[in-house]
């Protein structure tokens, strides 16, 4: 029996290979021994990278094991026995099952597929940070070229470098993909082929197979696994494993790092995009509030990942004018029932300017801070008084007379203690902290005895603002007093029951 024959010409993934029994463990445990990237590579890939690379690495293993039984039951029947089989060294068998280390197409598939992935992603980061005029697919024009490949690269696929199309024609495109993307950024050689009539290209493009191609900047998900590699993942009964790598590397929640924004655009985008909180606008406060903020957020948010009704931070002015434009439209169906002989015009003025009042009603100018949870989710978190915090140093003097009054909690003369202190009204509102009896036997207390020594004078106002008070003491007060740190530990305690019955 001879293994020239039964040598494994094409390796084609898209087929489905069913591989219900694993028969020879003992290759395969080899196999495993060999990570197709070095522990070092490994480590510095990215997690969704690291759960890529882990599910491919997976699903080649049970390609190569299924090659194993194929290639047995090829040579069974073709008269050899299982004791031919058996004399084969491990490498002989590998090598002859595309397993090898030298004659393997399975590192390779693993490996290219990983790095081709990891290099095409780098290549999106660059061109977002560097924007190019233009986008070209480069191909290599050899035999191993796939069909589609070659269509997109010769002649050259190029568009300019907003177009949509990127958002689904980014390589690689299947497995072993050596397609790449080359920025253009000199006009001129734009120019040199003719302008952009002759330079881009017109016709429509066939789209990569389903699973590839999706641009990884697009918040897709370009490390995801593609249908055809979920389903074979199912047969080999290796689903599981790559959940669980997928829970371990990916949604487990990370830890959030500050960092300092230069001007409020950049802190908007880190509340934006750091932080998670979509639709965040400081737009009005000084960058040096902002970034207190986003210090404050960066903190209680390591601390309480899971938090509910948190979905916003940002400035009164950004609030109030989100608040308004979609009271206005709720405000205005009403009107229409009400009133229907007026026209719409009529009573849009009138909805606007009910929802006007609304919102400064909301967002009071004596407030510093505001926690709101009513029925409008995009501005559903908490928001800072600009008016004050456009002026730091003015706002922080405020609040130290504050604290000196006894009026705020020692402290609280911080702007970031602002945030901790609504930070305290989502804890509340999400744990259900004022409905717990010893908080409210703690707020009895300050009520009969001297309150304002004991927090503040704005604590002893409701049991939410001494709650508010107290998380805001606790966490900006180095030696917190008896009263924050009270209340701090019931917090504390609710939140860990919370995640008892929540996993
Ligand atoms: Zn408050």
């Amino acid at each position: 029996m001879g293994i020239d024959h039964a040598l494994p010409t094409s390796h084609n993934f898209a087929e489905d290979i069913p591989v219900e029994v694993l028969s020879f463990e003992e290759a395969v445990k080899y196999m495993r021994s060999r990570l197709p990237l070095s522990a070092r590579e490994y480590y510095e890939l990215d997690d969704k990278m690291r759960y890529r690379a882990f599910a491919v690495s997976r699903l080649a293993d049970a390609d190569a094991v299924a090659q194993v039984k194929k290639y047995l039951q090829k040579s069974l029947d073709e008269g050899g026995t299982l004791d031919d089989f058996r004399k084969f060294t491990n490498e002989e068998l590998l090598d002859a099952t595309g397993l090898g280390q030298t004659a393997g197409w399975y590192w390779e598939t693993v490996y290219r597929t990983n790095v081709q992935t990891a290099y095409n992603v780098g290549r999106a980061i660059g061109f977002d940070s560097a924007h190019p005029i233009a986008l070209e697919l480069i191909g290599v024009n050899d035999l191993r070229q796939t069909e589609f490949c070659r269509s997109v690269t010769d002649p050259p696929f190029r568009r300019p470098y907003g177009d949509t199309v990127w958002e689904t024609m980014w390589p690689p495109f299947h497995f072993n993909c050596r397609t790449t993307v080359r920025g253009i950024y000199d006009q001129e050689e734009i120019d040199g082929e003719g302008g952009p009539d002759r330079f881009y290209t017109i016709a429509g493009q066939d789209a990569p197979e389903p699973g590839w191609g999706s641009n990884p900047l697009d918040g897709s998900d370009w490390w995801e696994m593609t249908p055809a590699m979920k389903k074979r993942a199912k047969k080999a009964k290796i689903d599981k494993e790559i959940k669980k790598a997928r829970e371990v590397l990916v949604e487990q929640p990370k830890k959030l790092e500050y960092r300092e924004s230069r001007t409020i655009a950049e802190a908007n985008k880190f509340a934006r995009n750091d932080l998670g909180l979509t639709g965040s606008s400081y737009s009005g406060c000084h960058v040096e509030a902002a970034n207190e903020w986003n210090r404050s957020l960066v903190k209680n948010l390591n601390q309480f990942p899971e938090v509910q009704g948190l979905r916003y931070v940002g400035s009164f002015a950004d609030a109030k004018k989100k608040y308004t434009a979609a009271r206005t439209e709720t405000l205005l169906e009403k009107l229409k029932a009400d009133y229907p002989g007026f026209s719409e015009e009529t009573l849009r003025k009138s909805a606007k300017k009910m929802a006007r009042k609304a919102a400064e009603q909301t967002y009071v100018s004596s407030a510093h801070g505001l926690m709101y949870y009513g029925d409008i989710d995009e501005i559903k978190g908490i928001a800072l008084n600009d008016r004050l915090a456009s002026n730091p140093e003015w706002h922080r003097m405020l609040r130290k007379r504050e604290v000196n009054n006894r009026y705020k909690v020692i402290g609280g003369d911080s702007i970031g203690a602002i945030a901790d202190h609504e930070f305290g009204h989502v804890l509340d509102n999400w744990l259900d902290i004022s409905d717990n009896s010893d908080v409210q036997r703690i707020f009895s207390k300050l009520k009969a005895d001297d309150g304002v020594e004991l927090l503040s004078g704005y604590g002893t106002s409701n049991i939410h603002e001494m709650i508010a008070e107290s998380w805001a003491e606790w966490r900006n007060n180095p030696v917190p007093r008896e009263t924050a740190t009270s209340v701090a530990e019931i917090i504390l305690r609710r939140y860990a029951e919370w995640k008892k019955q929540n996993s």
